[in-house]
């Protein structure tokens, strides 16, 4: 066999073409209405698999089983060090089955091998820390000024957390808020991207496999109409944490604010990756190029802006789009692969449209720029060649819109002031990258820089340790690190006259 007939082969070994079912309340169940939706692979546009379409009566189901495991089946009062063993058990499972959970998302959004197992295992360590952070949830006494009182805080759950997941990272944005909803002691009905609903159902299985009891994680599978907006408007939500898009997360936020249901929203980006003259060139050309043809461009961190100061604008240009050039494309299992197809229809007819309109904006092709369709592996998926535009204004479409797919835009700077206007001059703030070699020009930068993170000398690094979340339009509030529970709690606070 070829290599590429032997990724074939074990890309159907992990899934076969079955009809899933969704979790509600403990038990795998079919929408109600019996209609389902089918599973696409974008690698080669064969549809594999069928998935059930939730109703809103099926979310009511699913809300209700969550409410009522709250409110009467004992989650919120079982102990911090249980909850933690179940994580901990949960933990074990992800890690056991890293490379059929890394393969089945494969199968939904083509991304490559090698970063789809790391988000895998990282998953594993990662609910471990959580449930270390869920043995530490503590409240606080406080000297109050009324004389003969006490007073204290408490720490609780929040209640029935509504979790809306994306599909370029769909496992592991989910685990960002699956685990430190459960440590802090909530229930939680998820609603996968209809992408990739079923690497979300096998993460729930393992759930259920660890012991987490019935109602406490509940799946429905669906589009965003009608089931993640009946999921919104649920009066028995009272949290809802959401990863998508700002149009999406802008809808998601009004519908809530009608009855001041919780957020956590992380949304999209546009992130300036700024090189400084003074950089190491090779390093920032290749950063660069990792930072938006990593993952196909469809991280909503990725840095799509690529900011260039003007003493080496012309050679940075040239090794930019030379190296794009020398980029291979093909199959996802391939861990040779540079990268991998673009994940849907929707997402590809976008590409073209921003790559039409980036041309018609005046802005200069020096790399890619079309459809791929060099063998007829590529032309049979959604394949779009690496694509970076230059001389490209800050004010146009191009620089300003999340594309979320494989296409850079270069940008002219002077000098340090007018890097940072460039920068900040966009409704984004989720990351950004600078690339210098002086020391105190990369503290201002991270200072000057409005945006959740700021990476000096290398991009794209998280770690479930470390916060990340946006500024402005790229979002609310934080996910991961040591206060990750703080997003899945109130705090109560208690006083006694004594
Ligand atoms: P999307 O907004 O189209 O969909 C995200 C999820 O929301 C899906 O499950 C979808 O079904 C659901 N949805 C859509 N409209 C809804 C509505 N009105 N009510 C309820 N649910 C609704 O986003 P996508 O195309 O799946 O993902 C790409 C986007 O996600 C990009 O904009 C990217 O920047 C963003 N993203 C952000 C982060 C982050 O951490 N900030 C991480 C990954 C992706």
């Amino acid at each position: 066999t070829t290599t590429n007939e032997r990724h074939v082969a074990e890309r159907f070994s992990v899934e076969s073409d079955r009809s899933y079912s969704m979790l509600i309340d403990g038990a795998w169940v079919q929408s109600s209405s019996g209609e389902t939706f089918a599973c696409v692979d974008p690698y080669d546009n064969a549809s594999w698999g069928r998935v059930p379409a939730a109703t809103v009566e099926d979310v009511d189901r699913a809300v209700r089983a969550a409410r009522r495991a709250f409110d009467e089946g004992g989650w919120p009062q079982t102990l911090p060090s249980q909850r933690a063993a179940l994580l901990r058990r949960f933990a074990d499972l992800l890690t056991e089955n890293a490379d059929e959970l890394a393969r089945g998302q494969i199968h939904e959004n083509g991304k490559l091998i090698g970063e789809m197992t790391w988000g895998a295992l990282q998953m594993g360590q990662h609910a471990h820390y959580v449930a270390g952070l869920a043995e530490t949830i503590q409240g606080r006494t406080i000297e109050s000024n009324w004389p003969n009182t006490a007073a204290f805080t408490f720490r609780e759950p929040i209640g029935v957390v509504a979790m809306i997941t994306p599909w370029n990272s769909p496992l592991m944005l989910l685990s960002w808020k699956l685990f430190a909803a459960l440590a802090a002691g909530n229930t939680v009905v998820i609603k996968p991207s209809e992408a990739t609903p079923t690497s979300t159902l096998r993460m729930a299985e393992l759930a259920m496999e660890a012991g987490f009891p019935p109602g406490v994680i509940n799946v429905v599978t669906g589009f965003g109409q009608p089931t993640g907006s009946a999921l919104v408007d649920h009066r028995g939500v009272d949290k809802i944490a959401f990863t998508g898009s700002t149009s999406a997360g802008r809808a998601i936020n009004k519908q809530a604010a009608e009855r001041f249901a919780r957020v956590t929203l992380e949304l999209g980006g546009k992130s300036p990756n700024i090189i400084f003259s003074d950089a190491d060139i090779d390093n920032a050309v290749h950063g660069a190029m990792a930072g938006i043809f990593g993952a196909t461009g469809q991280t909503c961190m990725g840095g799509s802006r690529v900011l260039v100061q003007d003493s080496i604008y012309d050679d940075f240009v040239d090794r930019m789009a030379r190296a794009t050039q020398a980029l291979t494309l093909g199959d996802p299992l391939d861990p040779t692969v540079d990268m991998g197809p673009v994940s849907n229809r929707a997402q590809f007819q976008k590409v073209i449209d921003y790559v039409d309109l980036g041309q018609s904006e005046g802005a200069e092709v020096v790399a890619g720029g079309a459809r791929c369709m060099t063998t007829s592996e590529l032309s049979k998926g959604l394949f779009f060649e690496p694509t970076v535009f230059a001389n490209v204004s800050n004010e146009s479409r191009l620089a300003q819109e999340e594309i979320f797919g494989p296409v850079a835009s270069i940008i002219r700077f002077r000098d340090e002031d007018e890097a940072v206007k460039i920068a900040n001059a966009s409704d984004f703030g989720l990351a950004a990258g600078v690339w210098t070699n002086d020391v105190s020009r990369a503290h201002r930068m991270i200072r000057r820089v409005r945006s959740g993170t700021v990476w000096v000398n290398t991009y794209r690094l998280t770690n479930y340790s470390v916060p990340f979340g946006g500024f402005k339009q790229s979002g609310i509030g934080r996910e991961l690190g040591p206060d990750a529970l703080d997003a899945y709690t109130e705090v109560k606070s208690a006083w006694i006259d004594l």
